[in-house]
Order: C-alpha cells, then sequence, then structure tokens
C-alpha cells in the first residue's frame, strides 16, 4: 500500500515480506537504511528521529507497533493513543519512506518464545518500577532490528536507559545496525514531548513541568560546582514536591551503569519519573563534573 502527501509518499508494510520486498528494493537501488522504531502516536520528537535519519540514509523505515510486551500495566496499554493515519502523514513528511505497520501476530508468531534481557541496567530505575518492560522492549527491538537490517536505528535521549539497554544488547548480540542517540525534543515551555502527553489535563500540563523544570535546576546546581548527588537530586526533588507529584525516582546514575552514584565525578544522568493525574512521565539530563 502506497499513502502519499502532497509532497511525499511512504510505502505501508504490513507484514514481514511486505517490509522485506521494500528494504530488498531499496537495498536493489543502492540506497543505506535508517530505521526508527516506534509506538506511533507520531509528535515533533519522533519527527526529528525521521528527519535525522532522513538526513543520512536514502531509505528510511518507521515501525509503528504498540509493543504490548513492554506494557506492565494493562490500562495503560488499553488507553496508549494510537492514530495511524495522522503517524503516516507525520512519518512521510518527516522523510520515512517504508513504514512497518505489522499486526500482533506478524511481530509475534505462533509459538515466538524468546525473551531478550538486557542486563543489570535493566534492574536499576524504570526496570525497578516496571518488571517485565525491558525484556519486553529488548526482544522486540531486536527482532524489529533483525527484520529491517538497517544501517543505523535511531532512539530518543528521552528514554535514556532504554537507549543504555538497545546499545548493551546491540553489543553483546553481535546485531550489525549502528545505534544512534539523539537529543530529546521539547514543547517550548520545556516539557519533553511524549505521547502520553495528550492525556494531560490543562492543570496537570502545567504540573508536568516540574519534571523539567526540576532538572534545569538541578542542572544550574550541577555548572555552579556542586558535586554531591543529594544536593543535586535535592533540587529537582523541590520542584517536584512543589507541584505535589508521585514520584517513582529522581536519581543521579552513572551514565554507563544507571546505578546511582553518591558523587558527581564522572558522566552521569539525572533520572525523573513521575505521574502526573493518569499520566507517567519520565525525562532526564546528562550531567558531567563541572569544569574546575
Ligand atoms: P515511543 O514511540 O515513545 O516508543 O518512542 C519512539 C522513539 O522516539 C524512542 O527512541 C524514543 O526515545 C523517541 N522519542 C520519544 N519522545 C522523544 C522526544 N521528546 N525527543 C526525542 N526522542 C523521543
Amino acid at each position: 500500500m502506497l499513502v502519499t502527501t502532497s509532497t511525499r509518499r511512504i510505502t505501508v508494510a504490513r507484514t514481514v515480506s511486505e517490509l522485506r520486498a521494500a528494504v530488498d528494493a531499496a537495498r536493489s537501488a543502492g540506497r543505506s537504511v535508517g530505521f526508527v522504531p516506534t509506538m506511533g502516536a507520531l509528535h515533533a520528537g519522533h519527527a526529528t528521529l525521521v528527519r535525522e535519519a532522513a538526513r543520512q540514509h536514502g531509505t528510511v523505515v518507521i515501525s509503528i507497533f504498540v509493543n504490548p510486551t513492554q506494557f506492565n500495566d494493562a490500562g495503560d496499554l488499553q488507553n496508549y493513543p494510537r492514530t495511524e493515519q495522522h503517524d503516516l502523514l507525520v512519518a512521510a513528511e518527516a522523510g520515512a519512506t517504508i513504514a512497518f505497520v505489522p499486526s500482533v501476530d506478524e511481530v509475534y508468531p505462533h509459538g515466538f518464545a524468546t525473551v531478550v534481557s538486557g542486563g543489570p541496567i535493566t534492574e536499576q530505575l524504570e526496570g525497578a518500577h516496571r518488571p517485565g518492560h525491558f525484556d519486553g522492549m529488548a526482544t522486540v527491538v531486536v527482532r524489529l532490528l533483525n527484520l529491517v537490517r538497517a544501517d543505523v536505528a535511531y532512539f530518543g535521549r528521552k528514554d535514556a536507559q532504554q537507549l543504555a539497554v538497545v546499545e548493551q544488547v546491540v553489543r553483546d548480540l553481535a546485531i550489525g545496525t549502528r545505534i544512534q542517540g539523539v537529543e530529546t525534543v521539547r514543547e517550548p515551555d520545556g516539557l519533553a514531548m511524549s505521547s502520553r502527553n495528550v492525556r494531560l489535563s490543562a492543570d496537570d500540563r502545567v504540573r508536568a513541568l516540574a519534571l523539567s523544570r526540576g532538572l534545569r535546576a538541578a542542572q544550574r546546581v550541577a555548572d555552579g560546582g556542586e558535586h554531591s548527588a543529594r544536593t543535586i537530586e535535592s533540587a529537582l526533588r523541590a520542584e517536584l514536591d512543589g507541584a505535589s507529584l508521585a514520584t517513582d525516582y529522581a536519581t543521579l546514575v552513572d551514565a554507563a551503569t544507571f546505578r546511582p552514584v553518591d558523587v558527581l565525578d564522572r558522566d552521569c544522568v539525572l533520572a525523573v519519573a513521575a505521574t502526573v493525574g493518569p499520566v507517567r512521565l519520565i525525562d532526564n539530563v546528562r550531567l558531567a563534573p563541572a569544569a574546575s
């Protein structure tokens, strides 16, 4: 199937064989292939990943698949926004040329039994709060990477721990696709773009700003030369508490292991997860020791 916009066209592949045929045709024409895996409900963050891929590759595959195995909460899976027609237009406009939009049975055919686990990183932060989430994510990403066989796959730093797990798995399993991180895309007021933001009420949308405001405050504290993790985290927590958010974690971790640190003495990630109304949001900022 082909979807056309005023300026672009995108081939929609719903089966593995349609995907293979479309990618093989691109390879035969000598084009390199970039890949952007998504769960749909596309926003400007996803479009940035696609544009980055299109800058570097003649063919860009986007997958749109709400992966049931990475949801640890049935309500979250059920309420996850699904906007396929909109997604195809956004993806095409951003430069995607193939959309892989499979059914659950196409991704997990009868008899599918393997689980990919990303090791110790998956036990920290999101892994501790969402049992099974990273196994489900890593399993579907490995399957998608093997189906698409792209040169480069693009992942957002908004999901920094996810990116670290994907890098680990791709390295360990010698998957031939290079993984490239892309900076977090934010609304003008700082809120990290997320497919879940559409479920925020106007009031909750304002309260949600505490995450990015807190991260910026903590960044300023770190840039001022503070090394104590607890002091840096306090600047973030003050904003979260001020907005009365239910916080799962607001923790400075080692950027390689995602283990909590006491001192900002290496590359770190300050990561936050908090629930705002009906929506659980995550955000993060990378912090390095201030130059002395
Ligand atoms: P999702 O559809 O939420 O699973 O996200 C698909 C990809 O888009 C993942 O690599 C995300 O990290 C990335 N992504 C989601 N939101 C943003 C954002 N605000 N900025 C950059 N990348 C993002």
